[in-house]
């Protein structure tokens, strides 16, 4: 899955310092098996990892992030980007009724949809709504959409088996009209597979209605067979939106990317559940994070560049410079920046699972991160006399009855005081070495 190999990229990816040509095209290739293992159209998946190439040779890598991680954030920022960028709800600029017209294969869930919607146009955006059923083929699927309507608390107008769907949506209109209606839905009948008869059926009906929206309403588990459908109708139908349905089931979701390029219209909302409230705004960037199932990663990639404090660390990076030195005031102010940066566990828990399985899972997570409290209650137990001179401690006549006094202060045991003063020493001398560079290097390797 895309999960699988995007979390062994990550890892093959470990200790490299950059996204270069070389080892990009290997990660490309994850992810253009991922993609293509996803259901995603092979036209969509080559558009789609030239695009992410462009955009991956050009970013840093940042903080404790490795070049698999930042491609990782740049292909859930492109996907979300090709799904369509922001939310748009339904268009009603049109003189009253505003038409809809619902369009899509047999069980894709038009009649659903088209309550669905009634419902949320009635609550978020006050209007007042008219349903009616062009499908005149299975008498079943009138009644269905007039019970459907009940329940969104929408009004529904009635059609028959022996009714033409032409003369359906002219006697609607009027009635809409008359009834100063501000919306009026239109459910078609199904279509098993593409079939010329009905195209045409309903291109005429799109003539007829001259509707404001044309949705095209597809099932998310088709997944491959969304391709040629999508294909079919948008050369049948001018389509100003899609439905992406039965987002409640385990399918990834790709069909939503191969839908969204083939047709070029936005994805306007997504069904998630058969009951009538399960209708939600379309949410790409949200979306983009399903199909990766990887975990916030954008996020985490975000709280690393807002965590690590530039202007803190470039503050001490003169302090080293000017000679002054490292003291503990410095190790106490790196260990709340690891806290500003929403601890360990923080970050880790927006990692995928698969990346903190194992070793350095979550366990050992809490372990460091106790640590940490730990070693900002020994640090504040000091006085600043003595993080500001750290030799008081190690050196000093009365370093034993220092650290004894601050032991008891944290509440901890002397040796505990000890192993943090050697920590210290330790990265005292690193900071020697690096005369402030590398500040990024020193917090990770601190995070143990
Ligand atoms: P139509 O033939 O296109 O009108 O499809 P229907 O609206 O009759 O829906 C077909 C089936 O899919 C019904 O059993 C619906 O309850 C179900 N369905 C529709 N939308 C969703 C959804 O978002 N989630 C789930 N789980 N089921 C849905
Ligand atoms: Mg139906």
């Amino acid at each position: 899955t895309l999960t699988d190999r995007l979390s062994r990229l990550v890892k093959t990816m470990r200790g490299q310092a950059r996204i270069t040509e070389t080892n990009v095209q290997d990660m490309l290739r994850e992810v253009r098996m991922a993609l293509l293992e996803a259901d995603v159209a092979l036209p969509v998946v080559r558009d789609f990892v030239a695009r992410v190439k462009e955009k991956a040779l050009g970013q840093e890598v940042v903080g404790s992030l490795n070049p698999g991680q930042v491609l990782v954030s740049v292909v859930h920022k492109e996907l979300a980007a090709t799904m369509g960028e922001g939310v748009a709800d339904i268009n009603l600029a049109a003189q009253p009724p505003a038409i809809i017209l619902m369009a899509g294969l047999q069980g894709a869930g038009k009649t659903t949809t088209t309550a669905k919607l009634a419902k949320h146009l009635i609550e978020k955006r006050k209007k007042k709504v008219l349903t009616v059923s062009a499908d005149v083929y299975r008498p079943a699927a009138i009644e269905q959409l007039k019970t459907v309507t009940r329940q969104a608390g929408a009004e529904w107008f009635p059609s028959a088996p022996d009714q033409k769907p032409h003369d359906i949506a002219v006697a609607a209109i009027d009635h809409a009209r008359r009834h100063f209606f501000d919306v009026l839905l239109v459910d078609t009948a199904g279509r098993l597979a593409i079939d010329e008869a009905l195209m045409a059926e309903i291109r005429d009906l799109h003539a007829t209605l001259k509707p404001v929206e044309t949705l095209f309403v597809v099932d998310a588990m088709q997944g491959q067979d969304a391709i040629n459908t999508a294909k079919a109708f948008k050369e049948a139908l001018p389509l100003t939106g899609i439905v992406l349905t039965k987002l409640d089931g385990d399918s990834r979701g790709g069909a939503a990317l191969s839908v969204r390029q083939i047709t070029g219209a936005p994805i306007k909302f997504a069904g998630v559940s058969e009951k009538i409230d399960g209708l939600e705004v379309f949410d790409a960037d949200r979306h983009a994070g399903r199909v990766l199932g990887m975990g916030d990663i954008v996020a985490l990639v975000e709280e690393v560049q807002k965590g690590v404090d530039v202007e803190a660390a470039q503050k001490l990076a003169e302090k080293l410079k000017s000679g002054s030195g490292f003291d503990l005031n410095d190790f106490l102010a790196q260990i709340s920046q690891m806290k500003k940066m929403g601890g360990l566990s923080g970050l880790m828990d927006k990692l995928p699972t698969q990346m903190t399985a194992g070793k350095g899972g979550p366990a050992d997570m809490d372990k460091a991160e106790r640590d940490m409290k730990r070693m900002e209650g020994i640090l504040n137990a000091m006085t600043a006399k003595e993080r500001r001179q750290p030799a008081l401690l190690m050196d000093g006549k009365t370093k034993a009855s220092r650290k004894r006094r601050i032991a008891a202060g944290a509440g901890v045991q002397i040796q505990e005081v000890n192993r943090l003063l050697n920590q210290f020493d330790q990265m005292q001398g690193m900071m020697k070495k690096m005369k402030g560079g590398g500040l990024m290097k020193m917090m990770k390797r601190m995070g143990g």
